[in-house]
């Protein structure tokens, strides 16, 4: 999982998702606020809606390879998602920076799970569960890593050298331990054999292509080296063998050959 970033939405669209905010924001109470959230959603959150067929294009842009989920990197994202859940928060229901391009799976395993940080640095858990009062969640940051506002990767560590699953990097009891916990368990990042496998397939198709491309001098050749690694699939395996080259003599060496690629 990396960093997202803002995207390019025009400004048409972004100011469309601002009225249709208001829509929401005007409703009298909050129960009011987060069935408004949830009925406008559905009915604009359609192919021949223009604001949101331009979502779904912009969203589609900023995933990785053939259009891969923002959380997993392995399926398909066709699924507008809400960091923060439209159920409780009706306030960014419309907030382009509060979406994401998810899979079903992690869609589905995410769902209105929340958890947030509170002023003391306790975390809790604010999913409303099924019939209980609709009432505005205790305030706090998220738990959950966003990859629209931060490098996941400040708070995750891939292992490449055996088990292909994430560990926290800060030290346990830290709260960026928990944060990191929190985000590996609730998107199933290590709990889903497909994905780990698919993550161990990565490296050693990226490493393959590394050391092709190294002794390769014929520059038509070097570009088609360089444009498969960028193909590749789960590009945040890539992120985590450039940042681990560092201390790992045989990845080192590869790169000494093919210095540029530090900067894909
Ligand atoms: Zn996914």
């Amino acid at each position: 999982m990396l960093k997202i970033g803002n995207g390019r939405l025009p400004r048409i669209h972004q100011d469309k998702l601002a009225e249709y905010q208001k829509d929401v924001d005007k409703r009298c109470s909050y129960p009011e606020q987060v069935k408004a959230a949830k009925t406008l959603f559905k009915s604009r959150n359609r192919k021949e809606n223009r604001t949101f067929a331009a979502v779904r294009k912009e969203l589609a842009d900023l995933c990785s390879g053939s259009r891969r989920c923002m959380y997993c990197e392995d399926s398909v994202a066709d699924e507008v998602e809400h960091f923060r859940p439209k159920d409780l928060y009706p306030e960014v229901v419309f907030a382009w920076m509060n979406y994401l391009y998810a899979c079903g799976p992690c869609n589905g395993r995410k769902n209105g799970k929340f958890v947030v940080i509170d002023g003391t640095g306790a975390f809790i858990d604010v999913t409303r569960p099924c019939k209980a009062p609709v009432v505005p969640p205790a305030a706090g940051d998220a738990a959950l890593i966003d990859p629209r506002r931060e490098n996941p990767m400040d708070f995750l560590m891939l292992d490449l050298r055996e088990t292909f699953e994430f560990t926290p990097i800060a030290d346990v009891g830290t709260q960026d331990y928990e944060r990191a916990s929190y985000t590996i368990e609730v998107l199933g990042l290590n709990d889903r054999d497909y994905l780990v496998k698919a993550r161990e397939t990565a490296f050693r198709n990226y490493h393959a292509l590394l050391s092709t491309y190294g002794p390769e001098r014929d520059p038509q050749r070097r570009c088609v080296g360089m444009r498969a690694i960028r193909d590749n699939d789960h590009p945040t395996v890539w992120w985590e063998m450039k940042r681990q080259q560092q201390r790992w003599a045989e990845l080192a060496n590869l790169f000494a050959h093919a210095p540029e690629l530090l900067d894909m």
